[in-house]
């Protein structure tokens, strides 16, 4: 009898969370995985070394603290503009990767179809196997990453059950219009499907760009699991903190997925995220700008030393396209992957291979992201310029 299940031997480890492994030990810039190198917003922090000492300290109610769910229920009823009820619509997880993980399992059986466009973000072909689920892939198309909504309508005639839609999107920056979240939304009212969406970049949205939550749209609550997280709008990967909203009848049974795979999330961790739920719409606004003008000044950057790139619409990535290196007679014949080996290793910056978003036979670009401080970016900026050297 084989020692291991069949399921993992059937997908590797996350190509984003190695690419860290290996930037960590050759001491390179790390622009591969997506996550800032600054601090949750200060009255987070003096909350939680307060809740330190005075607790809690002990299981939070599995499926959120009260406090917590009232929190989220205030602040996305506010975006979607219906009463979202903290009791029987929202599970708090443990990271959005939880509740993304819990939505499928909550949805599929063995075998049940699901839509996931392409390029995505690594976890759905994980949460697809771990779930017994088969994908679909709808390709987006650079450069704008449009999609055919023929395509669609067909996966859901082919018996899809769901579609995953990560919006805004990583790692192509695409944000989807109204007018696309209406036309996919109306699939899946036509066909009594889901659409289970991953917003965890809601707030980092670039002008005249504006996020459109799929759950708002006209029927929608009803066929819409909404998978987010605290991590990318509070600087606060390290702690954890996911949800996920759904009609209550869904959201009866993701509380029971969620307790058996997690039990619940970090207690005072929930108490102390509490506080930046309160903060005024004036917060998302500074955000905003924040990573606006990150995103320019990076993208500047990247202009200056003449590297091809794509103008993201939303989220902290950027795609860089390798095409004119790997024609370089020294990179004959490498993949992706080697070339961002070889990157930490000879320009000491750290990217994700584009090939593991994709599931076309895709090998010319590399992901960076720029939740970065100036200095840091300067610095990853002077070490690219080297790789351009090596065009002349
Ligand atoms: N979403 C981030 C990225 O794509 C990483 C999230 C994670 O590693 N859990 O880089």
């Amino acid at each position: 009898m084989p020692r291991l299940s069949d399921r993992v031997g059937t997908f590797t480890d996350s190509v984003i969370r190695r690419m860290t492994r290996i930037s960590d030990q050759y001491g390179a810039i790390n622009l591969s995985q997506g996550f800032p190198d600054f601090d949750p917003p200060r009255p987070m922090l003096d909350r939680l070394a307060q809740v330190a000492y005075e607790g809690p300290h002990q299981y939070s109610v599995t499926f959120g603290a009260r406090n917590l769910r009232d929190a989220l229920a205030a602040k996305q009823g506010r975006a979607i503009g219906r009463a979202i009820d903290p009791d029987k619509e929202i599970v708090v997880t443990c990271g959005g990767t939880e509740a993304m993980m819990c939505a499928m399992m909550t949805i599929c059986n063995p075998g049940d179809k699901v839509m996931v466009f392409s390029p995505f973000y690594e976890n759905y072909g994980a949460d697809a196997i771990l779930s017994g689920a088969e994908p679909i892939y709808i390709p987006l198309v650079p450069p704008d990453y449009d999609f055919d909504l023929s395509l669609i309508e067909q996966g859901f005639q082919a018996g899809a059950k769901a579609i995953i839609i990560c919006n805004p999107s990583n790692p192509c920056g695409k944000v989807f219009t109204k007018e696309e979240l209406t036309a996919i939304g109306a699939l899946c009212l036509k066909y009594d499907a889901f659409a289970v969406t991953d917003e965890v970049y809601e707030h980092l949205v670039y002008a005249p760009n504006e996020h459109v939550y799929m759950s708002a749209l006209p029927g929608m609550f009803e066929h819409t699991i909404t998978c987010n997280s605290l991590s990318k709008t509070f600087s606060a990967t390290g702690w954890r903190l996911g949800y996920l909203i759904a009609p209550a009848d869904v959201a009866e049974s993701a509380k029971k997925v969620h307790d058996f795979l997690t039990v619940g999330a970090a207690a005072p961790l929930q108490e102390a995220a509490v506080v930046g739920l309160r903060f005024p719409e004036s917060y998302y606004e500074d955000l905003r700008a924040l990573y606006t003008e990150k995103r320019d000044y990076f993208l500047a950057g990247l202009d200056r030393i003449g590297l091809k790139h794509n103008v993201p619409q939303g989220t902290y990535f950027v795609l860089i396209d390798i095409s004119d290196f790997l024609a370089l007679p020294r990179f004959a014949g490498w993949t992706d992957l080697e070339f961002c080996e070889w990157m930490i290793k000879d320009i000491g910056v750290a990217a994700v291979p584009g090939s593991s978003f994709f599931k076309e036979p895709v090998n010319n670009l590399i992901r960076l992201h720029f939740a970065r401080q100036k200095d840091t970016m300067d610095e990853a900026l002077r070490r690219l310029e080297k790789l351009k050297e090596l065009l002349n």
